[in-house]
């Protein structure tokens, strides 16, 4: 999609620290870190947001769930823990409209989030 700042990713047109990628999606430093370890996972398939993801596509955020875990693997994280947030829409927090999972550890988190 034009103009999309993660298609651009995808499409290696813009840098990303590249920590994992397959045919079908790609995981990546977040440039604005908030844990120590803060990977961003995204489909290479443009979507908006999770509210995208109904009926035949509703299976996208399966393997998005386990890219995520594979992230958070590499990372070094499994073993403490960490913690998985997709943002959808303004109140949301969503600033990126292109679906992504953060993927955030490295220190305890607190909750609930603000
Ligand atoms: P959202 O707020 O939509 O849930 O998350 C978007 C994330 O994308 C933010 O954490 C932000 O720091 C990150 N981000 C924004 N622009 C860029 C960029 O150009 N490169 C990378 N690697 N991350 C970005
Ligand atoms: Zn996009």
């Amino acid at each position: 999609m034009s103009n999309c700042l993660f298609c651009e990713i995808a499409a290696g047109r813009i840098k990303a620290e590249i920590v994992h990628e397959d045919d079908a999606f790609i995981a990546f430093r977040d440039i604005s870190p908030k844990a120590p370890s803060h990977v961003l996972v995204i489909p290479r398939r443009h979507f908006d947001g999770l509210n995208d993801l109904v009926g035949p596509d509703s299976g996208a955020v399966d393997g998005l769930l386990a890219a995520g875990v594979m992230a958070a693997h590499a990372e070094g994280l499994a073993p403490g823990g960490y913690r998985f947030v997709i943002n959808c829409g303004d109140d949301g927090g969503q600033s990126v409209g292109h679906l992504h999972l953060h993927v955030l550890g490295g220190r305890p988190l607190a909750w609930p989030p603000g």
